[in-house]
């Protein structure tokens, strides 16, 4: 095994940060804290499998492209490995090997008995054809099929993928094992056994961290100004509900740039918008155009960044005027920034709790599936609000505890659950 470290990197990360060692930084803070031995924080620093692959793709023009696809696994102890595929050309091998690396805490920490992994391919998906990426997807599949399944690692949409890919790779599994096998992929389409309120997961999850947030303050959603970086699975459902709940959305924006509105945009209506305008937000009427380097800078109460990582950087901090962000995507505060903000009395909710509601429906999409019994939305909406809500408490429990930030206080949680299973386990041979 090689550490992703000492691995070339394929492109660089877009602040120049590397997000593998960030995300060892704060591993090994937790460990500090933990007072976890020096063997187990090894293990636990290591990705157990890292999996990069060719995939050939034939162009619509006849054209044949080379892409470059990894799959990393960071850590089994608890469960299969589970984790996103990303379509995103700033994908790299470091970025792979740190958001597994996320995967494997978040999953601990919400008490899911899964471990880490992510996938991901550099490209934009946006420059590819509905053909071209379906045979982008099987070939990708088709090479990471010993790699795979529901008992080993069960990938689930990230960045650029969505119910569309998990039906390719479900299919391009089971024709290759022979029968369907559902369960290799979460995410899914309805049809076939993908589980009600899975698309609006991962935005409503970061609903409810943010309604926890602010019930502790003697506040509620209603009328609290939210700014959106983002109008993607999450920002967008992360936008919709917030809208449904009352708060006031000033802003969202997405890879083609944002819109303001100071009243609050009208959500239903700009899901219209954009629909029928090619996903540009731009000239929504009774909104402005401004950047998303201006957008994280706005005055509000609460800031979702739910783009990609390192948005929030030391060159950005110091003019972040929101009193709580909500780590809707994965690292989008680099380390630095998240000391400032730390030091401002800044509430972050960090990403590990706050974006993990996608991974919670994948669970429960699952549980119904090995069941062979599935439920209506409220039940599904019901029992992740449950598990939302627990770890949400069981996190500002620690952190009080413990005279910690929240991020701590998470990671302290994650981290020592698997570096308890590691240690009850114990080490093979
Ligand atoms: N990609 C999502 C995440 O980063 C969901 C992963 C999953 O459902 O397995 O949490």
């Amino acid at each position: 095994m090689m550490s992703p470290s000492l691995l070339p990197l394929v492109t660089p990360s877009p602040a120049h940060i590397c997000p593998f060692d960030q995300a060892c930084s704060y591993l090994e803070e937790a460990a500090k804290e933990l007072q976890l031995d020096s063997g187990l924080l090894a293990i636990l620093s290591s990705p157990r499998k890292v999996v990069t692959v060719s995939v050939p793709v034939k162009l619509d023009s006849g054209e044949v492209r080379v892409l470059v696809g990894h799959r990393v696994q960071h850590c089994n102890i608890l469960g299969p490995y589970k984790g996103g595929t990303r379509y995103h050309p700033a994908v790299t091998l470091q970025e792979v090997s740190a958001l597994a690396m996320l995967m494997t805490w978040k999953c601990a920490l919400l008490g899911i008995p899964y471990g880490g992994a992510k996938g991901g391919i550099a490209l934009d998906p946006n420059q590819y054809s509905v053909g071209e990426l379906e045979r982008v997807t099987r070939r990708y599949t088709s090479e990471l099929i010993n790699d795979i399944g529901p008992a080993v690692d069960i990938p689930a949409p990230d960045m650029g993928t969505s119910s569309r890919e998990m039906a390719w790779m479900m299919d391009t599994y089971s024709m290759n094992v022979g029968h369907a096998v559902p369960g290799v992929v979460t995410g899914k389409p309805l049809s076939i056994g993908g589980s009600r309120g899975r698309d609006l997961a991962t935005g409503r999850g970061v609903m409810i961290v943010v309604r926890e947030a602010l019930a502790e303050r003697g506040l509620s959603l209603a009328g609290v100004r939210v700014v959106i970086q983002g109008f993607g699975n999450v920002g967008g459902a992360a936008a919709q509900l917030l809208h449904d709940a009352g708060a006031k959305v000033l802003a969202v924006s997405n890879g083609r740039g944002g819109i303001f509105c100071e009243t609050g945009l009208d959500i239903p209506a700009l899901n219209v918008y954009v629909a029928q305008n090619r996903q540009v937000l731009a000239g929504f009427p009774g909104s402005i155009a401004i950047s998303n380097a201006e957008l994280l800078t706005l005055p509000c109460d609460v800031l979702i960044p739910a783009a990609l990582e390192n948005q929030i950087t030391e060159e950005n901090v110091a003019r972040v005027q929101a009193t709580i962000v909500a780590e809707a995507a994965n690292g989008p505060v680099t380390l630095a920034a998240d000391r400032a903000l730390e030091a401002r009395g800044v509430t972050v909710l960090p990403d590990i709790l706050a974006n993990a509601g996608g991974v919670v429906v994948s669970y429960l999409e699952w549980v119904q599936g090995l069941s062979y019994v599935f439920w209506d939305e409220e039940r599904v909406n019901q029992e992740m609000e449950g598990l939302m809500v627990q770890a949400y408490r069981q996190v500002t429990h620690q952190a009080k505890l413990r005279q910690v930030p929240l991020r701590l206080a998470a990671y302290t949680l994650g981290v020592g659950r698997v570096a308890q299973a590691l240690a009850d386990r114990g080490l093979y041979p």
